[in-house]
């Protein structure tokens, strides 16, 4: 079978329903659009993201869900097979966290947090941006009420109260060289100055010469797990891509949410334990 030239994959979050599953695909076809245009696979996998991050139904740039003190702080992160990387975690008030991110990645660092990564932001340009949505602040006085009566309702410990509806995409250009990227609001109920995976290389996101992979779910469970790097370590070893996700998936009992998207030279493939919304296209 002929190899393709091209592959994009998109993912809306481990925690979304398949009704978001025109953005993932907009988001998608955006990045083959870049590749078309011989863009690289890291272009092709930052604009993916930014199209889900203005999108206010995922938890990614507008649309990220608070946390307990009322405050919105992002992470992104972006990755290639040539082991360029970038990355922000907490960053407040902009409108497109994987940009921010990029210009990490052009910079001598890798990471970014806090003020530091806001303030960094405003250097290289980027305006004030309130990502706060009416769903987000709903999901707010919900959870404050809880924390305030000091009675969490029994479902909040369950996934579907964690928001796990980040994006990320995955993606291989016409030159072999693979890209991962991903953005979130991180996870609610959750701690100001939290960090999850998303902006953890090798956690939330991985590339190598052997393809690239990007991970959505609960922070903790993947950074546990290194799991980025532990599904790449099997494309290393020789497995699919498809095959690669399954594995991935299969370290987690099926009560935590986990997805996961892969691309190597021969195809792109996701997998979930949640029905995640996700978007494969190659040519
Ligand atoms: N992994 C993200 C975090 O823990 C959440 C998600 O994937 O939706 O911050």
């Amino acid at each position: 079978m002929k190899k393709p030239k091209w592959i994009v994959v998109t993912h809306g979050g481990a925690g979304s329903s398949k009704k978001v599953l025109d953005a993932v695909t907009l988001a998608a076809r955006t990045g083959m659009r870049m590749l078309r245009k011989k863009n690289s696979a890291l272009d092709a996998v930052e604009e993916a993201v930014v199209v889900m991050e203005d999108d206010p139904r995922f938890n990614a740039g507008t649309g990220s869900v608070f946390r307990i003190d009322g405050t919105i702080e992002m992470d992104a992160s972006l990755m290639d097979s040539e082991f360029h990387c970038g990355a922000v975690a907490t960053i407040k008030g902009v409108r497109n966290p994987i940009r921010v991110a990029r210009k990490v990645l052009e910079s001598p660092h890798i990471l970014l947090a806090g003020s530091g990564a806001t303030e960094f932001a405003r250097r290289m340009g980027f305006t004030y941006h309130s990502p706060v949505t009416r769903r987000a602040l709903r999901r707010l006085s919900r959870v404050q009420g809880w924390l305030r009566s000091g009675r969490l309702p029994k479902y909040a410990h369950k996934w579907k109260s964690y928001s796990l509806d980040t994006v990320g995409a995955v993606a291989m250009d016409s030159r072999g060289i693979f890209a991962t990227s991903s953005s979130t609001g991180g996870t609610s109920i959750a701690l100001p100055g939290r960090v999850g995976d998303t902006p953890l290389i090798g956690c939330g996101i991985y590339a190598g010469p052997c393809g690239a992979v990007s991970v959505t779910g609960v922070g903790e469970a993947i950074i546990r797990q290194v799991l980025s790097k532990s599904v790449y370590d099997k494309l290393v070893a020789g497995r699919s891509a498809s095959e690669a996700c399954k594995w991935g998936i299969s370290l987690y009992d099926p009560s935590i949410p986990m997805g996961i998207i892969v691309v190597n030279a021969d195809s792109g493939a996701g997998a979930s334990n949640t029905g995640m919304p996700v978007c494969i296209l190659a040519r």
